[in-house]
């Protein structure tokens, strides 16, 4: 640390990212991107002509990637809002309705924690149930702004609509973040909402879903006036938040709605595959509604198994949490990599007893 940064950031513990190799071809089931490539739409479109337009700014208002996203979720364009990643919308939401303080679980996306004490806000940690599930009574009549990842992360549960629907009623002043980035593998999206309460906004992610982790695009949907705060904090932050290619990568992307289906039904099948065959090697696997598995063995403790499963040449996310630390997140990919997980598990397992009985 130089001595020159504000003590305000001097304590903040920035968030970890799952591990990116640069040296060693793993099979990466460690930060929940899609095993697939964008759709050939987008990497029709990304083309040399683009590429060589480099040299001037992009469209501050990408209004075609916001056109894009508004027709597929049927909403007005003054309803959308874009971002460098969700995580950037997140950042912008936690710096302009926060004043009251921020409420969110104790085991959920990361990030909320950093962007509080990034911002300096005050916090109400509220934990999951015993089975790691959000208990929606928790977050009624809170007197805060509520972030809830739904399906939340790392635990892939997942609420239904009618009870983001209690605790908007519950707390008409506050207004209420859902994180949507799993969504699209199997939840229930609070988006109808947006038109009969002005107190949600809901932000979703090109990351997971929509094969597009390193475009960096994120989409919030409101009403317009969180809309227009949400602009106010861009450009008053980075006018340009995305880049060029990013606008074409997000719109070619969006109107592929068969490729979109095709990868998130595979993902779906693979993921159904994993839990059963965790399962018939004595892993507890929470019920998923993403494209993860949290799953912990009867037989081998999550660090352990997170590092021997690297060792073979496999990355899976182990956090080391209260609460969590027995667990391992594993993002399911192509049936292929996730049966070379369950043979590398079955190996590691059985090498463990042999120990065990030595
Ligand atoms: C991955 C993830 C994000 C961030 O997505 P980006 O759009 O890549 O920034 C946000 N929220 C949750 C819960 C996530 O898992």
């Amino acid at each position: 640390m130089s001595r020159f940064l504000s003590s305000a950031f001097s304590k903040i513990s920035p968030y970890t990212p799952g591990e990116q190799p640069q040296n060693r071809e793993y099979i990466k089931l460690n930060t929940n991107e899609s095993p697939f490539p964008p759709s050939p739409e987008v990497v029709a479109h990304i083309n040399s002509e683009e590429a060589s337009r480099l040299n001037l700014y992009s469209d501050p208002s990408a209004s075609m990637l916001i056109d894009a996203v508004a027709e597929n979720f049927g909403v007005s364009a003054d309803m959308v809002a874009v971002g460098n990643g969700s995580d950037e919308i997140l950042a912008f939401s936690f710096m302009a309705f926060c004043e009251k303080g921020v409420a969110f679980a104790d085991v959920t996306y990361g990030f909320y924690r950093v962007y509080a004490d990034l911002y300096g806000l005050k916090t109400k940690i509220i934990p999951l149930t015993e089975k790691y599930e959000i208990n929606p009574d928790d977050y009624k009549n809170i007197g805060c702004t509520i972030f809830i990842a739904n399906p939340n992360a790392p635990t892939g549960h997942c609420l239904p609509v009618s009870e983001i629907e209690e605790i908007l009623v519950s707390n008409p002043g506050n207004l209420v973040v859902i994180d949507e980035a799993y969504v699209d593998f199997g939840g229930e999206s609070s988006v109808p909402l947006v038109n009969k309460y002005n107190n949600l906004l809901v932000i979703g992610t090109f990351s997971k879903s929509r094969n597009l982790a390193g475009a960096r695009i994120g989409y919030a949907i409101s009403n317009p006036e969180i809309i227009c705060d949400l602009n106010k904090m861009k450009f008053s932050f980075n006018p340009y938040n995305l880049n060029r290619l990013s606008i074409i990568a997000g719109t070619y992307g969006i109107k592929d709605k068969e490729y979109f289906e095709k990868c998130t039904s595979l993902i779906k099948e693979a993921r159904e595959y994993t839990v059963s065959e965790l399962k018939k090697l004595n892993f507890e696997v929470l019920d998923s509604k993403t494209n993860f598995v949290f799953a912990q063995s009867g037989d081998i403790d999550g660090e352990e198994y997170y590092l021997s499963l690297k060792d073979r040449g496999i990355l899976v996310r182990w956090f080391n949490k209260d609460r969590i630390r027995n667990f391992v997140r594993i993002t399911i990919g192509t049936k292929e990599q996730m049966s070379l997980l369950i043979d590398a598990t079955r190996d590691i397992i059985k090498a463990k007893h042999g120990e065990d009985i030595k």
